[in-house]
């Protein structure tokens, strides 16, 4: 896999999984453009930049689209082009449907699903006219399965995947991708929030055993926006170790 002369956005690549798949994606030769909407950006476009490679951080809501479209010019007047755009940022605000709040679920889906309809939105004509680009968006297995006391989170994460098949079809004779991979369970700080109970409930549906890493996500990433996954458009890859399997 070689990402040489590509420039890639990652949305929440501050900490977590979006961090690895910026670490990643630099590793094997990409620019990265390091977006979070707090200041733990910087020291990863650092990371980068101490590894040779040319990396931006640029703090940004991309729940809204003025930061969205700041985001996107600056990358352009800094880099030139987006070639690949992770969409990447997530958050929970869990509870039953019955107690769950207008609020709650607005910036749930505003976070999860609007981001990628505006950053998507935002660097497709640039893609369209240089004929070449990836969209990989990090979706869930609970977006397929559904999950107690997700009703937001699950809902954004199924919409990611019915725009993420729209696009595909869309702009497929423009040599452009777009791919949904699905986690399981990724021991993030995301999933360290969770009771105890709860965490040795969801490693009991996990056949592999353990929790995965954001490196296993960043992995699946690094294929999706090589040269060497242009004939795969449109698609859910579960990196879950068989939970989705053994649960659906
Ligand atoms: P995480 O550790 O909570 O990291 C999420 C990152 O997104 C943080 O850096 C956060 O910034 C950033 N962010 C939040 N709101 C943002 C916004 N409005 N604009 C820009 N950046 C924003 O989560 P994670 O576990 O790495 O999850 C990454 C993605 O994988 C999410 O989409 C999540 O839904 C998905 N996923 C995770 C798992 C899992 O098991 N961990 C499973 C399935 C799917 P701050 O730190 O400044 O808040």
């Amino acid at each position: 896999m070689d990402l040489s002369n590509r420039v890639a956005i990652v949305t929440g690549s501050g900490r977590g999984i979006g961090r690895a798949i910026a670490l990643k994606l630099a590793e094997v030769g990409a620019t990265v453009v390091v977006n979070d909407i707090g200041e733990a950006a910087q020291g990863v476009a650092e990371e980068i930049r101490a590894m040779s490679r040319q990396s931006l951080a640029i703090l940004a809501d991309v729940s809204s689209s003025s930061d969205v479209a700041r985001l996107m010019e600056t990358t352009k007047a800094t880099y030139g082009k987006v070639d690949i755009l992770v969409n990447n940022a997530g958050i929970t605000r869990d509870q039953i449907l019955v107690r769950m709040s207008d609020e709650d679920w607005d910036r749930v889906l505003n976070v999860n699903l609007r981001s990628v309809f505006l950053c998507s939105r935002a660097v497709l004509r640039q893609m369209i006219k240089q004929r070449w680009g990836r969209i990989i968006s990090i979706a869930s297995i609970v977006g397929v399965a559904g999950n107690p006391g997700q009703a937001n989170y699950a809902s954004a994460k199924a919409g990611i995947i019915g725009l993420t098949r729209t696009i595909a079809r869309e702009v497929a004779s423009r040599g452009i991708t777009a791919n949904v991979i699905a986690p399981g369970f990724i021991d993030t700080e995301m999933t360290q929030r969770l009771e105890e109970k709860q965490r040795q409930e969801l490693m009991g549906h996990i056949p592999l055993g353990y929790p995965g890493s954001p490196r296993d996500v960043a992995e699946a990433v690094a294929f999706l926006a090589s040269e060497e996954a242009r004939y795969i458009t449109g698609q859910i890859l579960n990196v879950d170790g068989g939970m989705a399997g053994a649960w659906l």
